[in-house]
């Protein structure tokens, strides 16, 4: 502590204390400003930068050297005659060599300006450079330059502290702070929001998903469960009156990792007493605002638009619709149900139904190849558990041109309605879904994406945000046969459907960007009824009700406030926010899809002593 205090004293003090600290100081002063944020405005300034090697470059007699920190490079000069202090110590510099610079911000010569990048005009004479550090091995890769981009993303994760100097990853990181430094200012200092940390080693949360476990060494066969999400303390923080709690909580799931997917990953997770649903959609819209406009200069229009469960099913054929573009579905369940095109019928017979995605101006891009059995559209829908897809092409003067027993079972007036409902023209492609209804929206919501994509029709600078309110309390899990809360059980229903729990909807939101799902939460029950008839519909007896989350059942005796909350995944935001297409690409240390850490290679194998202390024995075979 003493000899922080000192750290502001200069070099003649230094030497007089001889501490570690001052010895530091004496002979490396302060670095005076950071490099990507010189500028013309500083020329003539001295100054000193610390940093990397990013590239050197000997141009007969000049040596060039890209100096970089984690704000961006500089370009420093040195030669025999105007620097040669500096020179022969910048002739043995190379690829990532640390050091320290000290010289006078010059204009670079008009030739030389380079406007691509921010310190471009300029340039650093260097008077003095002094080498910190050098590389003692052959890099894995080269950590500037282009050929980053061709390195396999094994050996970048193994050396992901090289890979983080680089300046997409570095300022990924960099927005992620932005981001956390907005949502902090904003819920702390204008909202009176307070973070408190709750147990990394707790019971199983009702996420649903797979739990990662620890052992108990001091209560043998005992296990904890890692956090799925902070949710049952988070309600408890409000029973005990907290009123506004957040929290950055890391939370972790033992999920198949397919697609984007991290087994620990990061929430902003909030719950608040005495706030209606509306108030707190409200305060998220402000809060969300708060961040575009801080982190990207944005201002987003509000009130950011609604989408019950059902429209949005019902128009995009899921719950978190990109609406930066249109290519709404429309439902022709009622123009076949007597059709006798018998895989249209039939389809609605058996409760099921038939919707049309209209592709305006499609019949050129989507050829009969692409949509036939083999052709990617067709894989697409058959993906998406579709067992095949029919279509329609639009021709002139209203005559449609199709294939198979579609066209011979379709009457001149039901082709009329059919171009009317679906509002389509000559030259437009009309694709079929027909099937039970889920299946349906899975496979043409997927070919609307497909081709919103390849047609041109998603603006990649758009930003849109929806609510997506109103979803059902239950879905049905066909393996089990029972319902499941679709959120998790806590969730409370809208008071108008409490006749019929199963068709129920919860007072719960999602809010969605550019299609993505970034959070979501719910009113929770509060009443001791009302729960209890929950978890009667999803088949949990009050007895396992009551080992699985007494102490909150217990809790909510006590005298509970109305509350509820939400949670945003904080990696997702920021991907989309750095406009990347993978949540690895904003975490300092991410996992493998195997789960893996490349870095420090775990999950590894532990010594036999820890696990006979944990009484713990694995029963894993391996494979012969
Ligand atoms: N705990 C919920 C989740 O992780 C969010 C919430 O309901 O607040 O999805």
């Amino acid at each position: 502590m003493v000899n922080a205090l000192k750290l502001g004293q200069g070099p003649s003090t230094a030497i007089a204390i001889p501490n570690i600290v001052n010895f530091y100081r004496y002979f490396f002063p302060m670095r005076t400003h950071y490099c990507g944020e010189l500028r013309a405005s500083h020329i003539d300034k001295n100054v000193t930068l610390y940093g990397w090697v990013d590239r050197c470059r000997d141009h007969g007699g000049v040596i060039f050297i890209d100096l970089r920190d984690r704000s961006g490079v500089v370009q420093i000069a040195s030669n025999p005659i105007q620097t040669p202090d500096s020179y022969p110590i910048a002739e043995g510099l190379h690829n990532e060599y640390v050091i320290k610079v000290t010289g006078v911000v010059s204009q670079r010569p008009s030739e030389s300006i380079n406007p691509k990048l921010g310190t471009g005009e300029i340039e650093i004479y260097a008077d003095r450079i002094e080498l910190l550090n050098q590389v003692s091995k052959p890099l894995p890769f080269l950590v500037s330059g282009d050929e980053t981009e061709l390195v396999k993303e094994e050996l970048r994760l193994k050396y992901r502290y090289l890979e983080l100097r680089r300046d997409r990853l570095s300022r990924n990181l960099q927005l992620r702070h932005q981001v956390v430094k907005a949502i902090r200012r904003f819920l702390e200092d204008e909202q009176d929001f307070i973070e408190i940390e709750t147990p990394i080693l707790t019971r199983s949360t009702p996420e649903g998903a797979r739990d990662y476990l620890v052992p108990s060494r001091v209560n043998p066969s005992q296990w904890y469960a890692l956090p799925q999400s902070p949710q049952l303390f988070k309600q408890l923080l409000m029973v005990s009156g907290f009123d506004r709690y957040y929290q950055i909580a890391r939370c972790f799931r033992d999920e198949d990792l397919r697609a984007d997917r991290q087994p620990e990953f990061t929430q902003l997770d909030m719950e608040m007493s005495f706030l209606s649903q509306e108030e707190i959609l409200n305060l998220n819209e402000s809060l969300v605002c708060h961040i575009f406009k801080t982190v990207k200069q944005i201002d987003l229009p509000r009130p950011f638009p609604r989408l019950t469960y059902a429209e949005s099913m019902n128009r995009y054929g899921c719950d978190r619709p990109d609406t930066r573009f249109g290519l709404e579905l429309v439902n022709v369940s009622d123009l076949f149900k007597d059709s006798g095109f018998k895989v249209f019928s039939g389809a609605i017979k058996s409760g099921g139904s038939v919707k049309v995605l209209p592709i305006p101006g499609g019949n050129e891009a989507f050829s009969n190849v692409r949509i036939k059995p083999g052709g990617d559209i067709f894989k697409e829908a058959t993906e998406a558990g579709a067992k095949g897809i029919a279509y329609i092409r639009v021709r002139d003067n209203n005559e449609i041109d199709t294939i198979g027993a579609i066209k011979d079972n379709l009457s001149p007036e039901q082709v009329e309605t059919l171009l009317t409902l679906t509002n389509a023209k000559s030259g437009d492609l009309l694709l079929f879904g027909a099937g039970d209804t889920d299946t349906v929206h899975k496979s043409l919501s997927r070919l609307r994406l497909v081709v919103g994509e390849e047609l041109g029709l998603i603006d990649a600078n758009q930003v849109n945000l929806v609510w997506v309110t109103d979803f059902p309390m239950f879905e049905w899990n066909a393996d089990e046969k029972r319902f499941e809360a679709l959120h998790h059980p806590f969730t409370a229903p809208n008071p108008e459907d409490l006749a019929d729990l199963t068709t129920a909807r919860a007072q719960a939101y999602d809010l969605v960007y550019n299609g993505v799902e970034i959070g979501g939460g719910s009113l929770r029950i509060y009443q001791r009824d009302i729960q209890e008839k929950v978890f009667e519909t999803i088949g949990l007896s009050l007895d396992e009700a009551k080992s699985k989350f007494g102490f909150l059942l217990e809790a909510f005796e006590y005298g509970t406030p109305p509350h509820g909350g939400i949670a945003y995944g904080l990696d997702r935001l920021v991907m989309l926010l750095a406009g990347e297409a993978s949540i690895r690409d904003v975490i300092a240390f991410p996992k493998t899809q195997q789960a893996r850490c490349l870095l420090t290679d775990a999950p590894a194998q532990v010594d036999t002593k820890q696990l006979k202390e944990l009484q713990v024995m694995s029963t894993y075979q391996p494979k012969p």
